[in-house]
């Protein structure tokens, strides 16, 4: 086996330092380690030591209070990252949701609590030692994910590590050991007990890694989409799912949320499937603001504008979705074209999307925030308090849609006089009964 050589940051290593000084023991363990076997390059390291949460406090100057009841402190670097320092923990008791913890002294006791084997390896900068009882290692380098101890007991104790196990093994291209992927089929039922807010957390750890399609392959394929996805479950057996995958594959990882309504789509778009959409974010307890966003997109997902459409139809089509959701949208087709590799599709998309921008940028007015008169101007002219008021101003809106340079107060109170004096605030009306 070749040596490992660790390269953490100095400003870890000077944490570290001072703890053993202190005489205490500090262990990188968790992701850090893994991904530094695996040979990726990492961000966040962190550090599990036998010192209590209060020494750890006293030992530096600049300390964040991260999780005090889990043992968690987090300690500014030099660097000014910040770094978490987690005292060695003991399992007393568990229920599939939340453990009650009692603080350890010894490395083992802490790596024994730790889900799966590659996550299980600790090192210890002050004298290099390497802690490995599970053979995480081994279990990386030969592709393979493995629970530490009893599968079907680890699960029972938190059945988040199901939804952990596709993630890494996504991540990292691992085949799940038979045993521990047959405790998982059988834990996935009892994932209706965890929280909104982990299985959230979780989807969405997925879908930042560069191909989350392998996870969420996962998902489908070991029953873990009833319950908290149900609204999509249909759909992973469906014809759109690998589309749906290789979709959401492409868009970029940072754009973590286009990615969750790439995989809403998958139960189709439309009023009816933005319904669908509202109801399983709401259940994973998105924020407002994400379940608005995201049951818009569903809704106004198809269809899209065309290349050989005037320009009035770019606005009348930015005014319908909304210029704030263009650029989302123009994403979305752009991935799925991308996805089925169709080069047509992707030079027709950049050419429209070219020309919705210029719409943009110029600020074309396609909403009735945006006329040069507003309904204070319609009541002076003396209409009505009321629902006359919108139906007028969405009438001028669509004559400048239409021709932009109409936008002009005069232009508009003129148009807007007219209509009254020809006795259209009937028709306004009519029409809005439709
Ligand atoms: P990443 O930060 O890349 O998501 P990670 O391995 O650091 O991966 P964390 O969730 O930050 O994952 O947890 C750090 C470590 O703590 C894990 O490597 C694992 O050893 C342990 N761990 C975290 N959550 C659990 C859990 N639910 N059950 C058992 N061990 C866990
Ligand atoms: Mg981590």
């Amino acid at each position: 086996m070749p040596e490992l050589v660790f390269q953490p940051p100095e400003a870890l290593l000077e944490i570290a330092g001072r703890l053993e000084s202190a005489g205490c023991q500090a262990w990188a363990v968790g992701g850090a380690i893994r991904d530094a076997i695996h040979g990726l390059p990492r961000a966040d390291w962190d550090l599990a030591t036998d010192a209590r949460p209060e020494e750890v406090r006293q030992l530096f100057p600049r300390t964040v209070p991260l999780g005090l009841e889990h043992g968690t402190v987090g300690v500014l670097g030099e660097d000014d990252a910040m770094y978490e320092v987690t005292t060695f923990r003991l399992d007393v008791e568990t229920d599939g949701r939340h453990a009650v913890v009692e603080f350890a002294t010894q490395i083992e006791d802490d790596l024994a609590r730790r889900d799966f084997t590659i996550n299980a390896i600790a090192w210890r900068p002050a004298t290099d030692d390497l802690q490995d009882p599970y053979r995480g290692i081994e279990d990386l380098r030969a592709g393979i994910l493995r629970a530490v101890g009893d599968p079907a007991t680890r699960f029972a104790e938190d059945y988040l590590r199901v939804l952990r196990a596709f993630r890494f093994a996504g991540a990292y291209d691992l085949e799940i050991e038979p045993e521990t992927l047959s405790a998982l089929r059988v834990a996935a039922i009892h994932l209706d007990r965890l929280s909104a807010e982990r299985v959230r957390e979780e989807l969405l750890k997925v879908l930042a890694a560069p191909i989350p399609s392998r996870s969420l392959r996962m998902y489908a394929d070991h029953g873990t989409l009833m319950g908290w996805y149900a609204e999509i479950a249909g759909a992973a057996s469906g014809p759109g799912w690998d589309d749906a995958l290789d979709a959401i594959d492409v868009l970029a990882p940072h754009r973590k949320f286009l990615r969750v309504v790439r995989l809403l789509l998958c139960g189709g778009a439309g009023e009816e499937a933005s319904a669908s959409a509202e109801a399983l974010l709401r259940r994973l307890k998105f924020s407002n603001l994400d379940i608005r966003r995201g049951t818009h997109l569903v809704h106004h997902y198809q269809p899209l504008v065309h290349p050989a459409d005037g320009s009035a139809t770019l606005r009348e089509w930015l005014h319908t979705v909304g210029p704030e959701h263009s650029r989302d949208l123009f994403r979305l087709h752009f991935a799925a074209a991308r996805a089925s590799r169709s080069e047509d599709g992707q030079r027709a998309l950049v050419y429209t999307w070219r020309r919705v921008h210029e719409e943009l940028v110029g600020n074309a007015p396609v909403s009735v925030g945006q006329l040069s008169i507003d309904g204070s101007d319609l009541l002076a002219l003396g209409l009505p308090r009321g629902p006359l008021i919108g139906l007028m101003l969405d009438e001028l809106l669509a004559q400048v849609i239409e021709s932009p340079e109409r936008n002009d107060r005069e232009t508009l109170l003129e148009a807007a006089r007219e209509l009254i004096a020809l006795g259209g605030l009937d028709l306004l009306e009519s029409g809005a009964e439709e």
